[in-house]
């Protein structure tokens, strides 16, 4: 199969293929935390799915995978509805991608700032399962996954069982009446290694991998289940608050640091992209040194008026973008689909 003569008619066959694989995949991943295939594998499923938009955007479903956030929660959780949607993110796979994504913020910013080298955030992608917290005058009343981005699973049993997330906001400054915190439930690698030795031990099925760890851990019906698993948490963002917002997001990073809450050290702010890229870059092999996964590094804009300009698109915000990490290992896709022409 060649893009470059790729007909319509096949487009199509191929296309309305991909999209229940996909979303096939989605469901294992998202809803039941046991996925088929590494997501290298899947990305370029979800990438075939993009191209084929972009060349023939008649075909797009409105259910199409790429207009959609996560899956929906599961019916056993009672549902959450978020105040603000949880998005997920737009992928770079190289230098070249994330230069693309700063040329379009640029243009975008251009008219309306006249700025034209904004500031960004960097920050590692920590590879677990986001959750919204809400602090109601300082104390943890609710937590949620982000589910579909609209509906998460309120999960709040379980997450007051992490010690590493505080009940109980105690920084340095007062916290505003309300206020949601959103961030990484993921699980330390030298953990995940011990928990699976418990579990073998104990002749129950091992995890795949610390995300998946981190995902089944938290969604247990069970909070007492998820009391005995080693769950850390890294906070990257705020939802909606009733007090102040600072102008950048470099600021609110340092005030949720100052909340209390746990910061992952490596963020860092560029003024220059080319250093940003050599940022993402540096940690594809670096990342071997962390006691934690990270599946990339997350760019954000910094300045909220310029994200507020940028806006989204229909599951992922335009001022921000995921640079992922190549798979560790080469692997072969197989798409074996038998297409109908
Ligand atoms: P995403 O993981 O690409 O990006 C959004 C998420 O990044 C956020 O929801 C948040 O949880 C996380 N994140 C981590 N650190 C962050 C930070 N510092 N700032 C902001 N967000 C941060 O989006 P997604 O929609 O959750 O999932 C796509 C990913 O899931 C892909 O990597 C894909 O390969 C994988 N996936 C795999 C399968 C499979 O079958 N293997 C199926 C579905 C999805």
């Amino acid at each position: 199969l060649s893009w470059d003569n790729l007909t319509r008619e096949t487009a199509e066959a191929l296309y309305e293929a991909l999209v229940p694989v996909v979303r096939a995949h989605d469901e294992r991943y998202y809803r039941h935390d046991d996925p088929l295939i590494p997501d290298s594998e899947y990305d370029r499923l979800f990438q075939a799915l993009q191209r084929i938009e972009a060349r023939f955007p008649a075909l797009q479903r409105d259910d199409s995978p790429t207009q959609r956030v996560g899956f929906d929660p599961l019916d056993a959780f009672e549902k959450h509805t978020h105040p603000e949607p949880l998005l997920s993110l737009s992928n770079a796979f190289d230098a070249g991608d994330v230069r693309e994504w700063y040329a379009r913020c640029q243009r975008g910013l251009a008219d309306a700032f006249g700025d034209t080298t904004p500031a960004v955030v960097a920050e590692l992608k920590i590879d677990g399962l986001a959750v919204a917290l809400t602090y109601t005058d300082g104390e943890l009343t609710l937590a949620a996954t982000r589910g579909n981005g609209e509906q998460g699973e309120n999960i709040t049993r379980n997450v007051r069982t992490i010690r590493r997330i505080p009940l109980a906001l105690n920084g340095e400054h007062e916290a505003p009446a309300s206020m949601e915190v959103r961030g990484e439930v993921f699980m330390r690698k030298s953990e995940f290694e011990a928990l699976n030795d418990r579990l073998r031990n104990e002749d129950e099925q091992p995890f795949a991998n610390p995300r998946n760890a981190a995902a089944g851990s938290l969604r247990q019906l069970d909070p007492s289940v998820t009391a005995r698993r080693p769950l850390s948490f890294f906070t990257y963002g705020q939802g909606p608050t009733n007090g102040p917002v600072p102008d950048t997001h470099s600021t609110v990073l340092e005030q949720l640091e100052s909340y209390g809450l746990p910061m992952n050290p490596h963020w860092t702010r560029f003024d220059d992209i080319e250093a940003a890229v050599d940022f993402c870059t540096g940690w594809v092999e670096q990342r071997e040194s962390l006691d934690y996964e990270i599946d990339g590094v997350v760019l954000k804009i910094d300045r909220h008026d310029y994200q507020e300009e940028l806006g989204a698109i229909a599951n992922a915000p335009r001022w921000a973008v995921a640079f992922k990490f190549p798979a560790r290992e080469a692997t072969t896709t197989l798409i074996d689909i038998e297409v109908n022409v």
